[in-house]
């Protein structure tokens, strides 16, 4: 098969249909939803991202369910700063900055008392709350202006084939859709929170995987959409003020794709679900062991099993993690 037909292959169990969507696009636009075959399997792009570093990994993670007790603290900061320009850019279609921003305050305020005395965590909402108060005051104000916000928070399920003919559903969650005022181009925004400088540089926005997933997802949906758009925001806080500056602490970079790039990602995608599934079959998970490993929250699981192969690997997990419970808004 090519990665055209994967691209365009919608298999036959599965049946669209149109729903309209909560936020209204200009031109009118239908958001598409999909109803499906619950034999089918479904992978996030990040699910698939684990598999691809390292199986062993996904093996704990998604198939055996395991998340750690604690989670790390830049992990939380990056869902504080989501849950923050979420609340913002969902409402900027329906209403104007200051209300958005009093929203955003809201929230910040019920992140405070979440955190109650901990100071780990009302440090991370100190944080974030000056991060984003100063994207919205100092940046989004005037550049959101050249934009028409479309959608946010745009949840995608998109049918497609492996390469060996296995049908499997593609799904997440786009952070931003959005029209250029200039240009009448549709591009997929994702919000990125970094330590420090540098930005992106050409060479990662040219290999990464996510925005072009997201593109053929839309394009696959239906929507006219251009490009992707890393919305990249500094959380460094400079000793000196006159570092605190608009081109070092924000950047919006653009990244274009060709539909052949975009449906050879997509086959790309493919192949990795038919070595999952072939490996799930087999249950044969392998191991990634590489210096990277000491980053990994399953560094020691990982190791004590190695050590002790005859033991099963839930005995190594029973004190820092515990099995997944439902997803739950963090407050
Ligand atoms: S420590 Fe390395 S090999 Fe073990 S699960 Fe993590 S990435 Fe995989």
């Amino acid at each position: 098969m090519t990665p055209t037909n994967i691209a365009q292959n919608v298999g036959s169990p599965i049946r669209r249909i149109a729903v309209s969507s909560a936020l209204t696009f200009s031109p009118p636009m239908e958001s598409v939803t999909t109803v499906t075959d619950s034999s089918i399997p479904k992978f996030s792009y990040s699910q698939l991202q684990t598999w691809d570093r390292c199986h062993f990994s996904w093996y704990l993670n998604y198939h055996e369910q395991w998340t750690p007790v604690e989670t790390k603290s830049y992990f939380v900061e990056g869902n504080v700063g989501h849950d923050l320009l979420m609340i913002y850019y969902k409402n900027i279609v329906m209403t104007d900055h200051d209300s958005c921003v009093r929203l955003v305050k809201q929230k910040v305020a019920q992140f405070h008392a979440a955190a109650g005395q901990d100071p780990d965590k009302l440090k991370i909402v100190a944080t974030m709350a000056r991060v984003v108060k100063g994207y919205l005051e100092d940046f989004a104000r005037h550049e959101d202006q050249k934009w028409e916000f479309l959608d946010a928070e745009k949840e995608f399920e998109i049918p497609l084939k492996t390469p060996k003919g296995r049908e499997f559903l593609l799904e997440g969650r786009i952070d931003i859709v959005a029209k250029e005022r200039a240009t009448n181009r549709v591009w997929a925004w994702d919000h990125k929170f970094i330590g420090k400088k540098p930005w992106w540089s050409e060479a990662q926005l040219l290999m990464d995987s996510q925005m072009p997933t997201y593109v053929a997802a839309l394009q696959s949906m239906g929507v006219p959409i251009f490009g992707a758009l890393v919305n990249q925001c500094n959380k460094y806080q400079y000793a000196k003020t006159q570092d605190m500056v608009e081109e070092n602490l924000y950047k919006r970079s653009p990244i274009y794709h060709t539909n052949d790039e975009l449906a050879a990602r997509l086959n790309n995608f493919g192949m990795m679900v038919d070595e999952l599934l072939e490996c799930n079959e087999q249950g044969i998970f392998r191991r990634s062991l590489k210096r990277d490993c000491s980053d990994c929250f399953w560094q020691d699981p990982c190791l004590m099993s190695l050590k002790v192969p005859d033991a099963p690997v839930s005995d190594f997990l029973q004190v820092n993690f515990t099995k997944k419970a439902p997803k739950r808004a963090l407050i």
